[in-house]
C-alpha cells in the first residue's frame, strides 16, 4: 500500500486536498516508497492562520519555558537517531554513516539553540542624557518558514527552526519534495515534544507551495536552502513582499594543494570532500587546484582514492557512497561530463554508467575525475553536484587565490599547506564565506554562522548561532525618563 503523506497544522496530521502528489522514491533501488501531496495555496493559508493564532501566547512564553520544549527534543533525537538516519539513506541516498553524521549536525543546532534565554538578550545603557536611560530589547518576528532542499533531509531544517521557535516565533516548513519522508519523522517527534498548538507546522508541497509561502503576507521571515537560480528568485520574491529572507544558494567549491602539503593525507581527506554524500554537499570539493610541484603526486594519490571507493546501497556495510538522488540528476551529471570532454578535459576516472550489483535500476554516478579543466570553459563555472572532481593546475599561491576570487560562488575554499604564512595569506585574500585549512568539508558547527558569499547566499544573517538569533528577532530600542 502507498504511504501517501499528510501535513502537520495545528498539532494535527490533516490529508492534503492537493489534486496532485510526487513519488517519493529510493534513488538505490528506483522504489516508490511514498507520495507526497503537492499542497495547494489554501493549505499554506491554514497554516499561517495557526501559526498566528499560535504566535499571540508563545511569544509571551517565557524564553527558558519554550527551551524546554527543545530539551525533550534533543533527548528524543538521540533516542531515535538510528531510526532518523534510516530514513534518510532510504529516501536521499548517502550512507548510514554519513546519515548519522548529518543527524549530529542538527542535534548541535538544538542545543545551541537552548542557551536562547542568553542568547537573546539586549543590552542597556543608563544615562545615555542625564537621568534617561536606554534598553535594546529583542523580540520575535512573528510566523517564519523555511524552504529546504533535498541534500540534507534532516539537519538543513536545524539551522533555522530551532532558534526561531525558541526566539518565540512559530513556524511552517515546506521541505524539498524528494525526501519528505524524513520531516515526517522529525515532525513525529516535535509532535512528542509538546510544541504547543499551531507552533510549527509541516505543508509538504514543491514550488507552488513555495510560492503560496512567498507570497503570503502573514509570514514575516524566510529561511531557503537550495540552488542559485531559486535562491536568487526567493530572495528576490520574499524581499519585494516585505520579508525578512536568507537564501543558501549553490557553490563550486575549490580546494588548493600546494608542494609542502602532505599529499597522501590530503587526497583521503579531499577524495572523502568529493565524493563523500555522492558530491551532493554544497560544501563539497569540486574543483582540486594544484600548485607547482604538487600536481604529479597530487594526482596519482587522487587517482587512486577515486578507483577504490565502495559505491553502492548506503544501508549496507562497507559502502563509502550511495547514489545521487535521481535518475534525472544522474543524466545531467553525466551529461555535464560530457561537455567537460567537449571542451577539452581529461577524463582520469570515468564513473559514468556506473552498474551496481541487486540495484540495477539505482541512480549511481562512481567517481570521476576530469583533468586540465580549461579555465575559460564552463565546466569550471558549473555546479554539477555529483561525485565529480575537476583538477585544474596552476604556478602560484597567487595564482590559486586569483582563481578562487574569479569564481562565481564563495561557499567554501580550502587550503593544504604546511605553511602557516600561505595559510595566513589565503585566510585573509580569499573571497569566500567558509574557509579550511588542511580540512575538505569546513561546515561551520552551529555556534557559528554558515557563510556562504557571492551567489552562493543572498541576504545579510547567516543560519545558525548568533546570526540566527539576529535574524529571527527584532531589535526595539526604549529610551525612558522617569520624573
Ligand atoms: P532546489 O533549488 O531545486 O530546491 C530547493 C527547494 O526549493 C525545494 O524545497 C523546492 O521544492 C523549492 N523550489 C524549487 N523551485 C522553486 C521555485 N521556483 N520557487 C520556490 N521554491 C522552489 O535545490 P535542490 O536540488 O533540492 O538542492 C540542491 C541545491 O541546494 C544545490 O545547488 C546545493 O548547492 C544547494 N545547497 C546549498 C546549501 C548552502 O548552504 N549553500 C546547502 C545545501 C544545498
Amino acid at each position: 500500500m502507498t504511504n501517501t503523506l499528510r501535513n502537520y497544522i495545528g498539532n494535527t496530521w490533516v490529508k492534503s486536498k492537493a489534486t496532485e502528489y510526487a513519488d517519493v522514491i529510493n534513488p538505490a533501488t528506483a522504489e516508490v516508497i511514498a507520495q507526497v501531496p503537492l499542497s495547494p495555496s489554501a493549505e499554506v493559508d491554514r497554516a499561517v492562520q495557526v501559526a498566528e493564532e499560535a504566535w499571540v501566547e508563545w511569544r509571551q512564553t517565557p524564553p527558558s519555558n519554550r527551551v524546554q520544549h527543545l530539551f525533550t527534543l534533543k533527548n528524543l533525537l538521540e533516542e531515535n537517531l538510528d531510526d532518523l538516519a534510516r530514513t534518510i539513506t532510504f529516501e536521499c541516498g548517502k550512507t548510514l554513516e554519513e546519515s548519522k553524521g548529518e543527524l549530529r549536525r542538527a542535534i548541535e543546532n538544538v542545543e545551541v539553540a537552548c542557551g536562547i534565554p542568553t542568547l537573546m538578550q539586549g543590552y542597556n545603557l543608563e544615562d545615555i542624557a542625564s537621568g534617561i536611560d536606554e534598553v535594546m530589547i529583542r523580540q520575535p518576528v512573528g510566523v517564519c518558514a523555511a524552504i529546504t532542499p533535498f541534500n540534507f533531509p534532516a539537519m538543513i531544517v536545524a539551522w533555522f527552526l530551532p532558534y526561531a521557535v525558541a526566539c518565540g516565533n512559530t513556524y511552517i516548513v515546506k521541505p524539498s519534495e524528494k525526501v519528505p519522508l524524513t520531516m515526517k519523522k522529525l515532525f513525529e517527534l516535535f509532535d512528542q515534544a509538546r510544541f504547543p498548538t499551531g507552533v510549527i507546522n509541516l505543508v509538504n508541497g514543491g514550488k507552488e507551495t513555495a510560492e503560496a509561502i512567498l507570497n503570503h503576507s502573514g509570514i514575516k521571515a524566510i529561511s531557503f536552502v537550495g540552488s542559485t537560480s531559486v535562491a536568487k528568485h526567493v530572495y528576490a520574491l520574499a524581499t519585494a513582499n516585505g520579508k525578512r529572507a536568507q537564501c543558501q544558494g549553490g557553490a563550486k567549491n575549490p580546494i588548493i594543494i600546494l608542494p609542502d602539503a602532505d599529499i597522501e593525507t590530503a587526497s583521503k581527506i579531499i577524495a572523502d570532500s568529493a565524493f563523500g554524500c555522492a558530491g551532493q554537499r554544497c560544501l563539497a570539493a569540486s574543483l582540486a587546484v594544484t600548485v607547482g610541484d604538487s600536481k604529479s603526486d597530487f594526482t596519482e594519490a587522487i587517482v587512486s582514492q577515486a578507483s577504490s571507493w565502495v559505491v553502492g546501497y548506503g544501508l549496507d556495510d562497507g559502502v563509502q557512497m550511495g547514489p545521487v538522488i535521481t535518475q534525472a540528476s544522474k543524466d545531467r551529471i553525466e551529461g555535464l561530463i560530457l561537455s567537460s570532454l567537449d571542451e577539452n578535459s581529461d577524463l582520469l576516472v570515468d564513473g559514468r554508467n556506473a552498474k551496481i550489483n541487486n540495484y540495477e535500476n539505482g541512480s549511481f554516478v562512481k567517481p570521476t575525475i576530469l583533468q586540465n579543466l580549461k579555465l575559460d570553459g564552463n565546466i569550471i563555472h558549473t555546479e554539477i553536484f555529483g561525485p565529480v572532481l575537476g583538477m585544474v593546475h596552476l604556478d602560484t599561491v597567487d595564482d590559486a587565490i586569483n582563481f578562487v576570487n574569479s569564481g562565481r560562488y564563495g561557499n567554501m575554499a580550502c587550503l593544504f599547506t604546511n605553511s602557516g604564512a600561505a595559510a595566513r595569506k589565503f585566510r585573509y585574500e580569499a573571497q569566500v564565506g567558509n574557509i579550511g585549512i588542511n580540512l575538505g568539508v569546513a561546515a561551520p558547527m552551529a555556534f557559528f554562522p554558515f557563510s556562504g558569499w557571492r551567489d552562493s547566499f543572498f541576504g545579510d544573517m547567516h543560519g545558525q548561532g548568533k546570526d540566527a538569533v539576529e535574524f529571527f528577532t527584532q531589535k526595539k530600542v526604549v529610551a525612558e525618563r522617569w520624573f
